[in-house]
């Protein structure tokens, strides 16, 4: 990883307002990649905090933030787009949502990027479409890094990525996953559970519930992003899993068990 890389990730997951202000400023001297830069981080940042705040006076702030750092996106883009590393950019909807949405998207040299919105922004029609990645704090700190870096044109692809995402992109994933359906026979992992579940999840809801929280975070820790689709987790998911299947089939024992005592 590099050094802006490491920094930038840094002060994504903190929340030392100094720190914040001391790199946007270094971001807002790279011109308008910079710029757009730190309002994708302020974007991004807020929409993560309005998503924890569901439910507590704090959310309102975070969607004001997000929605002032969105109206600024597609006013530097307007103005500037001829000047900055970002190719694409424009509006869509997103059917499955009932509120926010409108889409606005980004294609930055390190993946496409994309906010709901309540309300559409200026701005074209986005002529591509969704990706299917729900890595955009991931993608955007990395472009954010390379700007800082002088090198904000440089294309990174995904898959070259080291295993170290944060495991708040990875649930991400998986619900992002399991919004998109069934696509193919993949049960619980509890003994004698048949209900249905997508793939990249280990169980269904009621059962997961019950794993104890130090095997969940193995299971987290160890899972990669795609994982369901490749079909080759890694030895450490397999030692995790493993070790949760041996303790459910203790528990079903004592369940037994106690039924025939
Ligand atoms: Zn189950």
């Amino acid at each position: 990883m590099t050094d802006s890389l490491s920094e930038v990730r840094a002060i994504y997951a903190g929340s030392n307002g100094e720190a914040t202000r001391a790199l946007y400023v270094r971001l807002e001297a790279q011109g308008v990649d910079g710029q757009l830069a730190v309002n994708l981080l302020r974007a991004v940042k807020n929409s993560t905090r309005a998503k924890l705040y569901r439910g507590h006076g704090h959310k309102g702030a975070a969607y004001d933030t997000k929605g002032w750092a969105i109206g600024n996106l597609c006013r530097l883009l307007s103005e500037q787009q001829a000047a900055a590393a970002i190719t694409r950019w424009g509006w869509a909807i997103d059917d499955a949502q009932p509120h926010h949405r409108h889409v606005l998207y980004l294609d930055l040299p390190t993946g496409q990027v994309s906010f709901h919105a309540e309300h559409r922004g200026s701005g074209p029609e986005y002529a591509g479409a969704w990706d299917g990645a729900t890595s955009s704090a991931e993608r955007i700190q990395r472009w954010a890094a390379n700007v800082l870096d002088g090198r904000a044109g440089a294309i990174e692809s995904p898959a070259s990525w080291p295993p170290s995402i944060a495991i708040g992109e990875k649930v991400d994933h998986v619900l992002g996953e399991a919004r998109k359906g069934q696509v193919r026979d993949h049960h619980c992992h509890w003994p004698g559970c048949t209900r249905q579940v997508p793939p990249a999840m280990w169980g269904c809801k009621e059962h997961w519930a019950r794993v104890p929280q130090a095997m969940r975070r193995k299971i987290w820790r160890a899972y990669q992003p795609g994982q369901e689709k490749t079909l080759t987790p890694s030895a450490e998911y397999v030692a995790a899993a493993r070790e949760i299947r041996d303790w459910c089939l203790e528990q079903e024992r004592q369940a037994q068990q106690g039924k025939l005592l």
